[in-house]
């Protein structure tokens, strides 16, 4: 059952990956993405698609910004609900919270609609941008992502790469390990990441269990508040991580990040 009122602006979020982090959620109180990860926070999407639309408009964003000034934070993120690139007015927001706060202003995105013109201009914008990509072949992304219907990595691969193009902030890839990675789709994904020099790579596993059902709170730091249903997921190991970092540096000279695991 759904017990907190939404709100645009959240937080602040203490996050390993970028430091003091102000929420904008740009969705709403619906969870909606194009994806439904098995390891979500939000719990099982309640709107699966990847039609993009006006969810919360952005002077309604802006009033719940003004909220939390003197913005003591180190940088704003748009995540949410759900996919933010859905939010067609991505760009508005993007640019009314840099102007706004004078502070970085970051999207994280599963890079489900980079083939899409307008949402690389758009997400252009943005000072930083980290991309989810948590598979090298289409049976690991459909087992993982479980994204909608016709949605496959080579898509999102070519899409990302015509964004890196022309982007000119500071780029993340985000990959999320469920289980240790074979050796071929580690040299698969170091091949990508080869052609498209991200500025940095982060690392991560599971560390929090999912929650059956969507839950305003798991846009931010949950742990203390869990007080609903949740299913446990397994984490791989530090050591894991550390391999792939040490693997991955040996090859591209980009810093890897992956969070301290507490067993
Ligand atoms: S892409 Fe993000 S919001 Fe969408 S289902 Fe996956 S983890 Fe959840």
């Amino acid at each position: 059952m759904q017990t907190t009122q939404f709100a645009s602006v959240y937080g602040p979020v203490k996050s390993w990956r970028f430091g003091r982090s102000l929420g904008i959620d740009p969705i709403g109180s619906v969870s909606t993405c194009s994806f439904n990860c098995v390891y979500c926070q939000l719990g099982e999407i309640e709107q699966q698609n990847a039609t993009r639309k006006i969810f919360v408009p952005t002077e309604r964003i802006r009033q719940d910004l003004l909220g939390f000034q003197p913005w003591d934070i180190d940088v704003i993120t748009l995540s949410g609900s759900g996919e933010p690139t859905l939010a067609q007015n991505l760009g508005e927001i993007i640019t009314m919270a840099q102007i706004l706060t004078g502070k970085s202003v970051g999207v994280l995105t599963n890079g489900s609609l980079l083939g899409d013109s307008s949402v690389r201009a758009e997400l252009a914008i943005a000072d930083f941008v980290a991309v989810k990509i948590d598979a090298v072949c289409d049976q690991q992304f459909q087992g993982i992502n479980r994204p909608v219907q016709n949605l496959t990595l080579d898509k999102i691969w070519s899409g990302l790469k015509q964004f890196r193009q022309r982007y000119r902030g500071q780029l993340a890839i985000q990959t999320m390990l469920l289980s240790p990675w074979r050796d071929q789709d580690q040299i698969n994904y170091i091949t990508h990441l080869q052609e498209l020099c991200p500025q940095e790579i982060q690392l991560n596993t599971p560390t929090r269990p999912k929650p059956l059902e969507h839950q305003l709170d798991a846009r931010g730091n949950h742990e203390l508040l869990q007080s609903y249903p949740v299913r446990s997921l397994k984490p791989v190991s530090e050591e894991v991580l550390k391999q792939f970092r040490d693997r991955i540096q040996a090859v591209l000279d980009v810093p890897v990040r992956y969070p301290a695991l507490i067993h």
